[in-house]
């Protein structure tokens, strides 16, 4: 049986206290009645990690952060590394997300060369890929994420492909109240098992958690986590309401 998945993207959202108080608020939601099938991560901003990672203290929840520095450490003002990352307690980091890769200019030799730092300095890593919506009017869409597993992911050996979990995010619906249909989540997905399969093996395909994300919702969480290739969400916007969030954590 594949791990479920359900993993909260704050994205630039909630200040400290804000996020602090959040974070409680769901660690004793989780603690009183724990997300029987799924895994929950949260995912804040950097400066939450440390507090959070005090807050969580019960196992039920898994702690992320949204992006890592591109070198290991020195004169990179501004940047946050993997290893520091680790530091706090955290076990994952989400990279490649379409917000990086559209307004940071992140290409995929880029992230994976933050995709080796974060396995090396012990971080799983919720690796993004999707389509944009001209890309996938002109039916290129398994084209991009062939590209996006090819230069991204593939150069990885099969022992840390074991610290993956993939996210398949059309970006047409990030944010925008568009969800992919279960089908067009499960064709996807079931492409993206098939490339890992032909990389890596059976065995490492079928191990591997493919997660969607993109406007998902408790109303559509249920339908889509219910297809064979879709083992669970990475969720935005509805990842800041403990109602929704908490919901879609118990839609399997
Ligand atoms: C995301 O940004 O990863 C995401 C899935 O956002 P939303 O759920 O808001 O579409």
């Amino acid at each position: 049986m594949r791990k479920k998945i359900v993993a909260g993207n704050w994205k630039m959202n909630m200040d400290l206290a804000e996020g602090l108080k959040f974070a409680g608020s769901l660690e004793k939601y989780f603690k009183e009645k724990p997300a029987e099938k799924a895994q929950v991560i949260l995912c804040p901003p950097f400066i939450h990690l440390a507090g959070i990672s005090e807050i969580i203290k019960h196992g039920k929840i898994a702690l992320g952060a949204q992006n890592c520095a591109s070198d290991a450490s020195g004169a990179y003002t501004g940047e946050v590394s993997a290893w520091m990352i680790k530091s706090t307690g955290a076990q994952y980091v989400i990279l490649g997300h379409s917000e990086r890769r559209t307004y940071y200019h992140e290409d995929d030799k880029l992230i994976n060369k933050k995709t080796l730092l974060a396995i090396n300095s012990g971080l799983k890593v919720i690796f993004c890929i999707g389509e944009v919506k001209s890309e996938r009017e002109a039916g290129q869409h398994f084209l991009i994420v062939r590209r996006q597993l090819e230069e991204g992911l593939f150069s990885l050996t099969e022992e840390q492909i074991d610290m993956i979990v993939i996210a398949y995010e059309p970006v047409w619906a990030i944010g925008t109240g568009l969800t992919a249909t279960p089908d067009q989540a499960q064709e996807m997905h079931k492409f993206i098992r098939e490339q890992v399969k032909e990389k890596y093996g059976n065995d490492c395909a079928k191990k591997l958690p493919i997660l969607y994300g993109g406007s998902c919702k408790p109303s559509n969480a249920a339908e889509i986590f219910s297809k064979p290739d879709v083992d669970g969400g990475l969720i935005g916007g509805a990842a800041l309401k403990k109602e929704d969030f908490t919901a879609i954590a118990e839609a399997f």
